[in-house]
């Protein structure tokens, strides 16, 4: 069964989630935002091994504790990120436009794509491509924990941003339906920024996509 740490991290508050298969006590980080010795010392503290860094998107806010992490690993983690955010990764996730400088950690070796199985343990992950927000972002699906990390594709009430450069509304808003609107509706989302939610949820409530008036 999935194990999840989580945190609010870094100079916009971004959820980053420690995740383990706590039997064999392999993890993954989703989105390192800031601060990784912290989320290093959980690993730890659980007697876990960080062997996975998984990035919904290359923004700075969600890949800033990457070099941090992998300063206190050996051997280095596996990075994974959808090919299509590469550019943004090598522009420090637009750090510098926001006055922020970072250590982005090990280059991204391993390419996300739609429907690829990862996996920690005993535990299968699925990779849902989702850009709109970015062009290269994805969302990790846990089909056995009923979990969703939706990154910054979904929020409470909310939806990523798409007014920096990259970003497409129309994208987005068909991301949302047809990688996270199709999943049950009782799936927990957990997001990059604020509370969890569900898919129910936010199928009913969530003012740009959902059934009210506004969508
Ligand atoms: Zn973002
Ligand atoms: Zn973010």
């Amino acid at each position: 069964m999935l194990e999840i740490a989580s945190f609010t991290l870094g100079p916009v508050k971004t959820n980053a989630y420690l995740v383990a298969d706590p039997i064999i006590g392999d993890a993954a980080v989703i989105d390192p935002a800031w601060d990784g010795h912290l989320i290093l010392a959980e690993a730890k503290k659980r007697g876990w091994r960080i062997a996975h860094l998984w990035y919904t998107h290359a923004h700075f806010d969600h890949i800033g504790g990457a070099g941090a992490i992998a300063d206190g690993l050996n051997p280095l983690p596996l990075v994974a990120l959808h090919p299509a955010d590469h550019v943004l990764w090598r522009a420090e996730g637009g750090a510098p436009l926001f006055g922020f400088k970072i250590d982005p950690g090990p280059e991204p070796t391993i390419d996300l794509v739609q429907g690829q199985v990862l996996r920690l343990g005993s535990i299968e992950i699925e990779v849902r491509f989702t850009p709109g927000h970015t062009p290269g972002h994805c969302i990790f699906y846990v089909p056995s924990a009923k979990i969703c990390f939706c990154g910054d594709l979904i929020f409470h009430n909310s939806v990523g941003r798409t007014d920096l450069p990259g970003s497409d509304w129309n994208t987005l808003i068909e991301s949302i339906k047809s990688q996270v609107f199709t999943l049950p509706d009782d799936t927990r989302l957990l997001s990059g920024h604020g509370p969890e939610t569900t898919v129910g949820q936010e199928k009913k409530f969530n003012p740009f996509v959902g059934n009210s008036p506004l969508a």
